[in-house]
C-alpha cells in the first residue's frame, strides 16, 4: 500500500527522513504552512498511514516513525536509543512471528505485538 493522498505522502516522506520518533505536534509545527491547523488533522492522516502499515506508533515515546522493514502489519520491532533518541526499525525476530501460536493466551485473541527495545545505538555505545 502506498500513500493515497498528497497529505499522506507529505507526512510519510517527512517521517521517512527522520531518525527519531515524531509526535503529531512536531508534524503539525512542520506543516502549518501546508494548511494543517489542528492536531486532529494530523491524526487523521497518521491513522490512515497506520492502517496501511506505512508508519508505526512508538507507544513509549508517543511518536511515529515510517515503516522501513518488510513485515506483517502489527508486527513491528523497534530499537530505541536511550541516549540520543534514535529509533531504528529492525527485522522482526522469530518470536514475534510465533506469538500467535503461543498456547498461554487463555482465550485472549492477540491482534498485534509492537516490540520496543530500549538500549544504546552503535554511535552512543
Ligand atoms: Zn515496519
Ligand atoms: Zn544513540
Amino acid at each position: 500500500m502506498k500513500p493515497q493522498t498528497p497529505r499522506q505522502q507529505l507526512i510519510y516522506d517527512y517521517l521517512r527522513q527522520k531518525q527519531t520518533a515524531q509526535s503529531a505536534y512536531d508534524i503539525l509545527d512542520e506543516f502549518r504552512s501546508h494548511g494543517f491547523r489542528a492536531p486532529s488533522q494530523i491524526y487523521r492522516v497518521l491513522n490512515k498511514l497506520l492502517e496501511y502499515g506505512l508508519v508505526h506508533k512508538v507507544e513509549s515515546l508517543n511518536g511515529y516513525i515510517a515503516c522501513k522493514q518488510q513485515h506483517e502489519i502489527g508486527k513491528s520491532t523497534v530499537a530505541i536509543c536511550n541516549n540520543c533518541g534514535l529509533v531504528k526499525e529492525i527485522p522482526t525476530p522469530d518470536f514475534v512471528d510465533d506469538f500467535e501460536n503461543y498456547n498461554g493466551w487463555d482465550g485472549f485473541t492477540p491482534h498485534e505485538l509492537a516490540v520496543e527495545v530500549k538500549g544504546r545505538c552503535s554511535l552512543c555505545n
